[in-house]
């Protein structure tokens, strides 16, 4: 193997449910057992030594913190959804940056966190328990199906798109034979250039649908996927919808430094963390409608 990523060699992320615990609390409460520092870019995230196992801890076990990678806690924080607003989690389960979302937005105002599957509804409604959360309603359907011109979707002002996605950012074992020429989306085999495929079809759709949405100001998109055919493909592909309904490419976290590939103008707006440098490939793309107004009009 060219590369080896022993679990053990990962920092350890938490996220503190500020709606439960307040952040000095937690370092404080997690600094009697660990060493502990606070991430110097997303808020309310702590950060414990490789091999940290805190599954049984009782912050854990109440909802307190949650553990959550650094990339996965930066794409609710790329939102930067305000207390009050209506916010749409489009494929929510099993509810990390649901509520995450809940937290940012100090419990206040309304999310809908939509999910698709049966069995992954119930991850989420535990989910949503465990938090605390009171502000957050779970529906059980298809993110495609929902119409965006219901009133019950009028307010929705933001909106989080986390789609199914081949997960080759953070599956270790399939990282060897990627990495080489880790985004290029060479999978080698037909069966996964056929998944791929249908997988980037899906994330397009559903990306294309959230845009359409005729309030919302916001939407951020993200995988857990280093392939560029499920991240800057599929933004490119939509980049002419998107400025039809007045949305641009807007930068998240403007000091990280790794962007997406540079294969369309703008693409340096996108956002990516690097499977080994990073020990987990992300990828997140933001887009910000400007006036609202004007794009009625058109
Ligand atoms: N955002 C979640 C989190 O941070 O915990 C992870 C989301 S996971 C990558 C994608 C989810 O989308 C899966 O639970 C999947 O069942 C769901 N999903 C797939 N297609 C969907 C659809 N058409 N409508 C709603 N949910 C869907």
């Amino acid at each position: 193997a060219l590369y080896q990523i022993p679990d053990v060699s990962k920092p350890r992320f938490v996220r503190v449910n500020t709606l439960k615990l307040d952040v000095e609390s937690a370092f404080h409460e997690l600094g009697k057992q660990n060493m502990v520092q606070k991430d110097d870019m997303v808020p309310d995230l702590l950060i414990l030594p490789p091999g940290s196992d805190l599954h049984n801890h009782p912050l854990v076990r109440n909802g307190s913190v949650f553990m959550q990678g650094k990339a996965s806690s930066m794409v609710a924080v790329a939102l930067g959804p305000e207390p009050g607003w209506e916010v749409l989690d489009a494929c929510s389960a099993p509810g990390n940056k649901t509520v995450h979302l809940a937290a940012l937005m100090n419990g206040k105002g309304k999310i809908i966190a939509c999910e698709l599957d049966n069995e992954r509804v119930k991850r989420l409604e535990d989910t949503v328990r465990l938090s605390g959360a009171a502000n957050i309603e779970v529906l059980h359907g298809d993110f495609l199906n929902l119409n965006p011109m219901d009133p019950s979707y009028s307010k929705v002002r933001a909106i989080l798109l986390d789609p199914s996605c081949s997960g080759s950012g953070t599956t270790a074992e399939r990282l060897d034979h990627l990495l080489p020429s880790y985004a290029a989306g060479d999978a080698t085999d037909v069966a996964g250039t056929e998944r791929l495929n249908k997988l980037a079809a899906f994330q397009k759709k559903a990306l294309e649908h959230a845009l359409s949405f005729p309030a919302v100001e916001k939407v951020v998109y993200s995988t857990c996927s280093i392939h560029q055919i499920e991240n800057e493909d599929v933004i490119k592909s939509v980049l002419p919808l998107a400025a039809s309904h007045g949305f641009q490419l807007a930068t998240p976290f403007p000091q990280w430094p790794r962007r997406g590939l540079p294969v369309f103008e703008g693409s340096e707006h996108l956002l990516r963390t690097h499977p080994v440098e990073d020990k987990e490939g992300f990828f997140i793309a933001l887009f910000v409608r400007k006036s609202i107004a004007r794009s009625l009009e058109q």
